[in-house]
């Protein structure tokens, strides 16, 4: 999704992290679920998968200003990540071509790293590990939710459809917003119910506007010209 990485094919690692990722996500749910025994327990955890799933979005929202906004390809860590957003401002409907394993690699690779310990040098915890697997499963899905929001609706699964519709997954028209100007907000992609709430709050820019008079970084977000958000090709396929 790079500039630089036109490839849109999982490789072999692709696939390997995506395994990894995803079975180390089914882990922590099946600790989590041997680790509830009481009736208060299971409330718990019901109440740590939900707050999970709503503060995934916010999660993602953040981390996708972030990389939006700050860096280059060369920055550390963050580097690929950065070039990789910066690549789909310029040809979002790539995005849809994009392998599953090619898509959501770079997400699942550091879960796998976080997770693989917890799973097994931490005691079981119904709540705090079910608040683990879902906060993180979204995170790494929400590439997929991400890739759904570029697809045109006659071509998504039914299922996929009613859950844009219901609000629980990112729609289209939500996310669109994010690839049109001023490209200064709707960052969240996972059910998108905080980009109201950042959007409309001012947080962002109380941050960009803390971080310019602190470091004096400006955001690209500032520059509409920025040759970053000068789009090639469509929001969908051609
Ligand atoms: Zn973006
Ligand atoms: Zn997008």
């Amino acid at each position: 999704m790079g500039s630089n990485d036109t490839s849109l094919s999982s490789t072999m690692e692709h696939r390997l992290w995506v395994f990894a990722g995803c079975s180390s996500l089914l882990g922590m749910l099946a600790k989590s679920a041997a680790g509830i025994e009481t009736s208060s327990d299971a409330g718990l955890s019901t109440l740590a998968i939900l707050s999970a799933y709503v503060l995934a979005d916010l999660a993602t929202g953040i981390y996708h200003w972030g990389i939006d906004n700050y860096g280059d390809d060369k920055t550390p860590l963050f580097g690929p990540q950065i070039d990789a957003f910066q690549g789909h401002h310029k040809r979002p409907w790539t995005i849809t071509k994009r392998d599953f394993s090619n898509n959501i690699h770079s997400l699942a690779r550091p879960a796998t790293i976080f997770l693989v310990p917890v799973l097994v040098a931490t005691p079981g915890s119904g709540p705090v590990d079910a608040f683990l697997g879902v906060f993180l499963g979204c995170v790494v899905f929400s590439q997929q939710f991400h890739s759904w929001a570029h697809t045109r609706r006659s071509q998504l699964p039914g299922v996929v459809r009613a859950l844009q519709d219901l609000g629980v997954l990112v729609s289209t028209r939500m996310h669109g917003k994010h690839h049109r100007e001023p490209f200064d907000g709707n960052y969240c992609i996972v059910s998108g119910v905080w980009n109201r709430v950042l959007d409309s709050s001012g947080v962002l820019r109380l941050a960009e506007r803390w971080i310019y008079s602190n470091w004096g970084y400006a955001p690209r977000c500032w520059s509409d010209s920025s040759p970053e958000w000068s789009q090639q090709g469509s929001y969908f396929e051609d």
